[in-house]
């Protein structure tokens, strides 16, 4: 007989209830599984409701109103998995110390340790500021309905919480590269691929010549990378294709370079000037660099962690952005990583670390009580 530990207990229920970004009703699901957590405890609840067919979001306040700068925590309660993942390749199970299921580590788990820090704050009164907790439906597809929200929450914070996964062994994040998501469409000329070859303008073959170009601009150097990883087009396989498209995702590591490599990509020009290209798109995340605000933030939380009994380091500049770097690039000190250790994240060997929980749980609690 063995019994069942209440936290793996509640964060399995969150695991189960599948909630990829575009299925409004999972994410609806998991506000609303917030929303009950913090019923009758001294905590404010506010929803905003989704835009664009994608879900809510929720906004938790509590603490003193002492008209101080508040500090936010932000999770997000999407993922990247469809439907029935949990149901058949990714079940919600326990081995050893890994925990399983869609969103263990990013980011249920450190969403989950987080709201029980805040809850605990917010019961004991112990926070010097006010604090707010969003959780937000979309960052999985680079937040577009919601950085109005992070931004103007994070302009009212002194500093800002993100419970993306911890790296490395328990390392948290302190610094993030930009992202750019473009898209580009490329039109040709159709014609018969066997009496009138000669006519036709292959928007295929154009776009394997920018699709190289795209990927020629990487320049691990500078930290700066370029990836085509989505790609389409033609109608059939004797049809010189008309349409083809693609979109590049680009990483920089200074706002300098973010605009360089825009204006490089969004400036692609057709080596065939019969075939037209379009491109759409922008920088979506700017770089998180990480600032003096930031390091004196992240001494406060190596201080906390030492007494709790860990040593919390931070890894260099990390490829993967968050919605830290909307906050961080308004200025805003931002800690990210905050969240579960773990890995497989946007797998199907996705687990958080069971033993992760109780200390970063500290450390989130900590912090707001510190801050
Ligand atoms: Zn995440």
């Amino acid at each position: 007989m063995s019994t069942v530990d209440p936290t793996i207990s509640a964060l399995s229920v969150w695991l189960a209830l599948e909630s990829p970004t575009h299925h409004a009703p999972g994410v609806n699901g998991m506000m609303d599984l917030v929303a009950k957590e913090v019923e009758g405890l001294p905590i404010a609840v506010e929803r905003l409701p989704g835009r664009d067919g994608l879900g809510d979001s929720l906004i938790l306040r509590a603490g003193p109103n002492n008209g101080e700068l508040a500090v936010a925590v932000m999770s997000h309660l999407d993922t990247v998995h469809p439907v029935g993942t949990s149901a058949k390749d990714l079940p919600v199970r326990v081995e050893g110390d890994k925990l399983y299921g869609p969103g263990a580590c990013d980011m249920k788990g450190g969403a989950w340790l987080a709201l029980q820090a805040f809850k605990e704050v917010a019961i004991a009164g112990s926070a010097k500021r006010p604090m707010v907790f969003l959780f937000t439906p979309d960052e999985e597809i680079g937040s577009p309905t919601t950085r109005g929200v992070i931004e103007e929450i994070g302009r009212k914070s002194a500093a800002v919480l993100v419970t993306e996964p911890a790296r490395d062994g328990g390392r948290i994040v302190t610094a993030r590269k930009g992202v750019g998501r473009f898209d580009v469409k490329l039109e040709g000329r159709p014609a018969h691929s066997g009496t009138r070859h000669a006519d036709g303008r292959s928007a295929i073959r154009e776009a394997a010549h920018q699709i190289l170009a795209i990927e020629g601009m990487t320049d691990y150097a500078r930290g700066i990378t370029t990836s085509v990883a989505l790609v389409g087009g033609g109608t059939a396989a004797n049809v010189i294709p008309q349409h083809a498209w693609f979109s590049v995702d680009c990483r920089v590591t200074s706002l300098a370079d973010g605009v360089m490599m825009e204006n490089r990509i969004i400036g692609l020009t057709p080596r065939d000037p019969d075939v037209v290209i379009k491109v759409t798109g922008g920088m979506n995340r700017p770089p998180y660099e990480k600032s003096t605000a930031v390091a004196g933030l992240f001494e406060t939380a190596r201080g906390i962690a030492a007494g709790i009994g860990f040593d919390l380091q931070d890894v260099p500049m990390t490829g993967g952005g968050s919605d830290g770097n909307f906050t961080a690039a308004l200025g805003i000190p931002t800690l990210d990583g905050l969240g579960i250790d773990g890995g497989g994240a946007h797998t199907l060997a996705e687990f958080g670390l069971v033993s992760s929980i109780a200390p970063r749980r500290a450390l989130i609690k900590g912090l707001l009580e510190t801050i």
